[in-house]
């Protein structure tokens, strides 16, 4: 049988019938699965239409409009303009009853090198190419074209468009490709990167706040090294100052003991019972209180601090998992790996370590590794993924159909485990995309023998949904939320009160219970 043939069996029906079948088909044999056909689903479901210009009788066209309100170089409107243009619009929203908005942040990640390598008038021209392609997406071409795209600082754009989140991603997508394309400038082809960052009115907070939020998410996409967009977060708008002093705390929070780790069931989508738990790691800040570690882990990756604070992790769970253990439970762990720990000489060694000081057997311990990280298909990985299969442990791609899968080297990966990411559970009950790709995910695992995995499971409609899929195992605040490791074992005792806060009974798997301990007691 050819390699079409067995990726064209691997096409669920649905993607025949609803015709996405060669788009599939498509994504797969080009090497590039969900992350690609996710951005496609959504730029499709809600067409991100440029924001009609709108003949505002107190804003003329740059024809009769003040000095100062267009850029100089790329004839754009300045951010004060634009700025004016998103109030008008956020007045037509709450008076009007208009569409929501969304404003994208695109940063050029790579102007400085090319000002520093090609002198300053090649990264103008630059500029002024990305301004028109810019503006033609938009619908607007020439210098007095639009209000809604602006020039909003050196290598910086800004953009309006009308339509929700979906529309705003759709938006971004094709800002990345439109920008992605060669530039010419002095004879020779130049390519650049671009960095989106992408904030809606009203879901995001007020109008005022849009400009800054939406570059906030920018920043956090340059962070992780560029080349994307992403959509604002609350934990993106932490500002730098206070970036840096909690980098200064960061630093000290492994020897002051301020981290600890909570512990979240998974459970088994067919009967419901706890078959394991993801340890989630808090900062227990002594003035700030709680840091969630969407806030700290991007900084201590950046910093180099991740080497100390994951070891941490991997001896506090090794140890949890040995006291439960001497209680009578037998809990199968799963703890978060990042990038930096996998790419790490020792990071393997120092697991093996741990569990056999500990007494767990490697085949009970899941290292989850988000799908960007796993993809990276560098040397380096590759060396952690081949000593992770021989010693044994258990693999979990997290984050899945968030990032750019390779087929290729999802085959090569130790990996028994996709965890389909909460994006595509909290969309499933609206959107038949976001089902689409759950079920391309799920027939993907079957054809290469992996069990699925669904997070941020939080209602019974969507536990239903993915029951009848066949994901195997689900997670989320319908079952529990992250609790204490003292919380779990109340719960497993019989005497505390569960984690459950949306009604949905899951009991411990009794194969998690040695027989010859008569019930775990407290750690
Ligand atoms: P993750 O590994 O994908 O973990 C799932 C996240 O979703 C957790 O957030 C969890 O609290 C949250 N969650 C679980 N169920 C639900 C739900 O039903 N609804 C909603 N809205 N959220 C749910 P948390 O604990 O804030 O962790 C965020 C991310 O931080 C994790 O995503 C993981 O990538 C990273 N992380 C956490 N602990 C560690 C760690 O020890 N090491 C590393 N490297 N990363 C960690
Ligand atoms: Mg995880
Ligand atoms: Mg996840």
């Amino acid at each position: 049988m050819s390699r079409m043939q067995v990726i064209s069996d691997m096409l669920p029906t649905w993607a025949s019938q609803a015709g996405w079948g060669p788009l599939l088909l498509a994504c797969i044999t080009t090497g590039v699965v969900f992350g690609a056909l996710r951005r496609v689903l959504l730029a499709r479901r809600g067409a991100a239409v440029g924001l009609q210009v709108q003949a505002r009788a107190t804003r003329s066209q740059a024809a009769g409009q003040p000095a100062g309100t267009r850029d100089v170089l790329t004839g754009l409107v300045t951010r004060h303009e634009f700025e004016s243009t998103l109030e008008e619009s956020a007045w037509q929203v709450d008076h009007k009853g208009g569409a929501p908005l969304a404003v994208l942040y695109v940063g050029l990640d790579d102007l400085r090198s090319i000002n520093d390598g090609f002198g300053l008038q090649v990264g103008d021209a630059l500029l002024v190419q990305a301004a028109r392609r810019l503006s033609k997406l938009l619908g607007a071409e020439g210098p007095a074209g639009t209000t809604h795209v602006a020039r909003v600082g050196g290598e910086e754009f800004a953009l309006l468009v009308s339509g929700d989140e979906a529309a705003g991603i759709g938006m971004g997508a094709r800002v990345c490709s439109a920008l992605a394309r060669p530039f010419e400038a002095e004879g020779q082809p130049l390519a650049l990167t671009v960095s989106v960052g992408l904030a809606c009115y009203p879901a995001h907070g007020a109008w005022s706040r849009l400009l800054p939020h939406a570059a906030a998410a920018m920043r956090h996409v340059r962070q992780a090294g560029g080349n994307g967009h992403a959509v604002y977060a609350p934990a993106m708008a932490v500002d730098l100052r206070e970036q840096a002093l909690l980098l200064q705390d960061l630093r000290q929070a492994v020897e002051r003991g301020e981290f600890k780790l909570l512990y979240q069931p998974k459970v088994d989508a067919a009967s419901l019972q706890i078959t394991a738990a993801e340890a989630l790691l808090r900062w227990d800040h002594p003035v700030r209180g709680i840091v969630p570690p969407a806030v700290f882990i991007p900084l201590a990756e950046r910093h180099g601090l991740m080497g100390p604070i994951g070891e941490w992790v991997v001896v506090e769970a090794c140890r949890q998992a040995a006291v439960w253990r001497e209680s009578g439970l037998r809990m199968r762990i799963a703890i978060n790996i990042s990038g930096h720990q996998l790419r790490h000489d020792r990071f393997v060694a120092q697991l093996e370590q741990q569990t056999r000081q500990h007494g767990i057997p490697p085949a009970r311990l899941t290292c989850e590794i988000t799908e960007s990280v796993a993809m990276e298909d560098t040397a380096q990985t590759r060396i952690a993924f081949q000593r992770l299969r021989r010693a044994g442990f258990h693999v979990s791609i997290d984050d899945f159909g968030t990032g750019h899968s390779s087929l290729a080297v999802l085959r090569r990966l130790p990996a028994a485990e996709l965890k389909v990411d909460r994006s595509f559970v909290v969309d499933l009950e609206a959107s038949e995309s976001a089902r689409s790709i759950v079920e391309a995910v799920l027939s993907v695992a079957r054809t290469l023998g992996l069990r699925v995995v669904a997070e941020g499971v939080e209602t019974e409609a969507q536990r239903d949904i993915l029951v009848r899929m066949g994901c195997d195992e689900l997670q989320g605040y319908l079952f529990a939320r992250p609790m204490s490791a003292v919380a779990l074992a109340l719960w497993a005792d019989g005497s505390g009160p569960g984690g459950s806060s949306g009604g949905a009974a899951a009991e411990f798997r009794p194969s998690l219970f040695d027989p010859t301990k008569p019930a775990p007691m407290l750690p």
